[in-house]
This record gives structure tokens, sequence and C-alpha cells, in this order.
């Protein structure tokens, strides 16, 4: 058993959220030595990472999920669970435009930041005027985001002259797969971060990984890390309540009946930890009192949550040649060739997800108007889609898949430490400088246990090192 870092902090804890912040937090405080017990609502973890068996279809589906290289904690946490083979890398990034011409952005010799800049000097989606308008922009994110989130990212385009194709096949595209948001309502400053991390800062933090299990399989080894480190991970058990007893302590309402505890980490996502604040702060408020106090350091409706759409093709063969690839003028940013990621065998088929970032049009629609229109793009990219047999097929709408970072909106992420004593906030919608990503949430996990133990930052793992020519200009080393 580890010593605790701080003896003032109490010595149990309930961690309410098995998601990716939650685990974070509940593996961090177990190995600091702390007593913790893990509720989940659901019967798995990994929260909004998570696959489930389609009974119908006899597979079980996630939405693909992918990191950066810079993911540094949430690299460190798989890493923890001995899982990292589960990972695999890709150092180029394909563009295709309908048709079939591929500009594939790769690094070479050249130092940071310059390493991608000979296949982008090649890159046939984009002509001269734009690959100039987009070194110059690229240029102002050479030292890091701006602090600042306040301007949209759709107001620098226009104010750093960025050209119309500059836009619908680079900034676009990388953005609205990133954020999950139109340009207008991302800010700069997150999207700056995506620029820095995955193209200037070096070759290592832009490299991309792509979980080869579906996602819950995927945290099997986190769950069984936490269990083995003596956290008491309970599923199937939702929180209803939580109340401050007079004691000073927590005491929290779940199906099962009640428990009592020292300290409590919320790792829900907003909507739900506004409901579990909710519970405690209408108890507590004054007799007669209309409104309880809520400080305002959650003004919950900030947070807009933003959609995403999953397609899933099973197909009597191969159809595409590439493990992974953004498309380029039209509603789908991603395909993902799951069967080739995951290493199937060739006689199995192909299984491929095509990714709808931002799918507001897509919620109304009905699960074959989606398809009919995915397999039509899809067949515009790779037309053997149009000659194979379709096996089977399923729509995956995410409604409150992830929440936009929408200008101004870091004045309302609060830190993970809040007003009231031994409670505190985890999820990727908390202050963590990272978009509403795996990454950000386990830093938000790392953080709210730093808190707890008396350090805030004393879990989180180092940034991606910067190379190069970076290592002298970037802010954040
Ligand atoms: C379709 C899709 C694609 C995505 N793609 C990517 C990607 O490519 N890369 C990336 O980094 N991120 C991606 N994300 C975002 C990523 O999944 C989230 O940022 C991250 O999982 C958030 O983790 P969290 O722990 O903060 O919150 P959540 O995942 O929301 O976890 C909260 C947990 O709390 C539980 N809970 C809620 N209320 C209670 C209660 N009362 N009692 C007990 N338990 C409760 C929930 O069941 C859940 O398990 C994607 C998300 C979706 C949906």
């Amino acid at each position: 058993m580890h010593r605790r870092a701080s003896d003032a902090s109490p010595a149990d804890v309930v961690v309410v959220g098995a998601g990716v912040a939650g685990l974070a937090a509940a593996v961090a405080l177990a190995r600091d030595g702390a007593s913790v017990t893990l509720l989940e609502r659901r019967a798995f973890a990994g929260g909004r990472a998570y696959s489930y068996p389609h009974p119908a279809l006899g597979e079980t589906i996630d939405s693909q999920h992918v990191i950066l290289g810079c993911c540094t904690n949430f690299i460190d946490l798989i890493d923890q669970a001995d899982a990292a083979w589960s990972i695999r890398w890709y150092d180029e990034l394909c563009f295709l435009e309908p048709g079939g011409s591929r500009s594939c952005i790769r690094p070479s010799h050249l130092p940071a930041p310059l390493h991608q800049a000979l296949s982008f000097l090649r890159a046939p989606m984009l002509g001269l005027r734009d690959k100039a308008a987009i070194a110059f922009g690229m240029a102002h994110f050479l030292c890091g985001a701006p602090h600042n989130d306040r301007e949209s990212f759709a107001a620098w385009l226009k104010r750093t002259g960025q050209t119309e194709r500059a836009i619908r096949h680079f900034w676009e595209p990388v953005i609205t797969g990133a954020l999950n948001d139109s340009l207008d309502k991302c800010s700069t400053k997150y999207a700056a971060k995506v620029f820095h991390e995955s193209f200037l800062r070096s070759p290592q933090a832009g490299r991309m990984g792509i979980p080869a299990k579906p996602m819950s399989e995927f945290f099997e080894p986190v769950v069984k890390l936490a269990r083995r480190l003596g956290v008491d991970v309970q599923m199937n058990t939702a929180v209803d309540a939580i109340e401050r007893t007079t004691q000073g302590r927590w005491k929290l309402r779940t199906g099962a009946g009640e428990m009592e505890t020292g300290a409590v980490v919320l790792a829900t996502d907003f909507r739900h930890t506004e409901r579990l604040l909710n519970t405690f702060v209408n108890a507590t408020a004054a007799p007669g009192a209309h409104k309880p106090f809520v400080p305002r350091l959650f003004d919950f409706d900030r947070f807009v949550a933003a959609p995403i759409t999953t397609i899933h093709l099973w197909f009597d063969r191969e159809v595409c040649d590439l493990d992974c690839a953004a498309l380029l003028d039209t509603r789908i940013q991603w395909v993902f060739a799951k069967s080739r990621i995951r290493g199937w065998d060739a006689a199995r088929g192909s299984y491929l997800e095509l990714v709808i970032s931002a799918s507001w049009p897509e919620i109304p629609m009905s699960r074959e108007q989606i398809l009919a229109s995915a397999l039509a793009e899809l067949a515009r990219f790779f037309p053997e889609a149009a000659r194979a047999t379709l096996l089977k097929s399923a729509v995956l709408k995410e409604a409150r898949a992830t929440f936009s970072v929408t200008p101004g909106l870091d004045a309302f992420r609060p830190p993970q430490t809040i007003p009231w004593p031994h409670l505190y906030v985890a999820g990727d919608w908390t202050a963590t400088d990272w978009p509403s990503t795996m990454e950000g949430a386990v830093r938000s996990g790392r953080l709210a246990a730093g808190a707890l133990a008396g350090d805030r930052t004393q879990f989180l793992s180092p940034e991606s090192p910067a190379t190069g020519l970076m290592r002298l200009l970037s802010r954040n080393q």
C-alpha cells in the first residue's frame, strides 16, 4: 500500500461514474492508498466510450474513438493497465476526394514544425494559394493555443484570410472531426490546440492511435487494474441523491440503500452532475426559499451537447485499401476499416465504420435514409463498395456525444474542487484546457484525485515533448 499524499484528506472515497474520468480518478486514488468505491449506473465501464453486443446482428458495436500521441494521460492509464498493445498507431493521415485523389500527410526527416511540410506541399487537395494561406495560419499556432477562448474559429479563419478551399479541404474537416461542431461554434483556442499538437509539435504528438478492440473490451484491463488496486467496483448502481451528514461526511442514496463516505468525486457528465448536485442543493435550501443556492460556477445551460452518428457496414469482401481516412466534400468525416484495424482474416469479409460528426441533420432522419445516403457517398470514394454485397448494417446515433467548445465556455467550466468540502467534480466538461475527449476526461479524473489528495497536479503525466525547433517555440513543455 502506498502512503497517502495528505493525511488530512479522507481515507474513504466514493467515485460516481465509471467513465474514463471516473476510472482515472479511482485508479489514482487507490494507488495513493485511499479506500475507493466506484459506482456505475450501467452494466459496463467506459461511459460514452462504450460498446454493446447488438442482439439482431450478432456483432459488438461501438463508435470508433481515436487518440493522438499527445494524449499522454490517457496513454499512461492504458499503459498502467498493461493494455498499450491494444492501440494501433498511425503516422500518416490520408484525405480522400471523391473520385479517389489522395493527399497523405506524413512525417519526413525534417525537424518539427516542418516534419509534415514535404507531403503537405505535394498534397493535391490544395492549390498553392491555399497552402500559402494554411502555412500563414499555422504560424499563429507555433507557440501553442491562445489563452483566451472568446474568438470563434470561423472569425479567425476570416481574420487570417483563409481561402475557401483551404477551409473546405483542411481547416474544416480537421476541426469538425476533432471538436465535433461547426467552425462558428468552436473557439480558436481549442482549434489551435488541435493543430499545434497534430501538425506542429512533434511527429510523436501528432500520431493517431486507434483502439483495436470494441471500447468496453478495451477498458476491461483498466477495470481489472482498479480491482487489483483494491477499488470496490459496483456496476448497475446508480446514485440517486447525495447529502451531507451532520458529522461532515457524505451520504449517497442508491437503489440498493445508503452508503456513507468521507469524500465524493462526481465523475458524471454535466447533465447528471447537475441532477445530482441539485438533489443536495435542494435538500439544503432554506425552508421557503424559492431557488436553491447554486454558485455561478455551475451554469450548466452554457454546455451544449453535440451529436455523432456512425454507420456500420459489413461487406462480403474488402472494399477499402486503407485502415482509416478523412473524406472530403461529403457529410462523412471519417472512414474506419475496422476489419483491417482489428486484423480480421480476409475470408471474413470486411467491416467499415463511417463517422458523421456534428450530425444534427441526421438526428431526425430515419435509419434507412442515413444508410442509403452513406452508401451512395462511400461509393464515390471506394467504387468497390457499390459492387460488393452488403451483408448487414447498423446506424448508431449518439445525440449527446460530446460538448461543444463554444467561444467563451472556459469561464463556465468548473475546476474539480468545488465549494463544498470533500466533494469534487470530474469529467471531460470540467476545466482541463482540453476539448471533449478521453484525454480531457483522464486529466479531469486525475486533477480531482490530486485535489483530494492534497496536490491537484500530482497525478498528471508530463506533456508530450516538443522536438526540433519546437523545443524553442512551444510554450507547453
Ligand atoms: C460517438 C462518440 C465518439 C467519440 N469520439 C471520440 C474520439 O475519437 N476521441 C476522444 O478522445 N473522445 C471521443 N469521444 C468523447 C469521449 O467519449 C468522452 O469525452 C469521454 O468518454 C468522456 O468521459 P467522462 O468520464 O468524462 O464522461 P462519461 O463517459 O459520460 O462517463 C460518465 C459515467 O457516469 C455514469 N453515471 C452518470 N450518472 C450516474 C449516476 N447517477 N450514478 C452512477 N453512475 C452514473 C455514466 O453511466 C457514465 O458511465 C466520443 C464520444 C462519442 C459518444
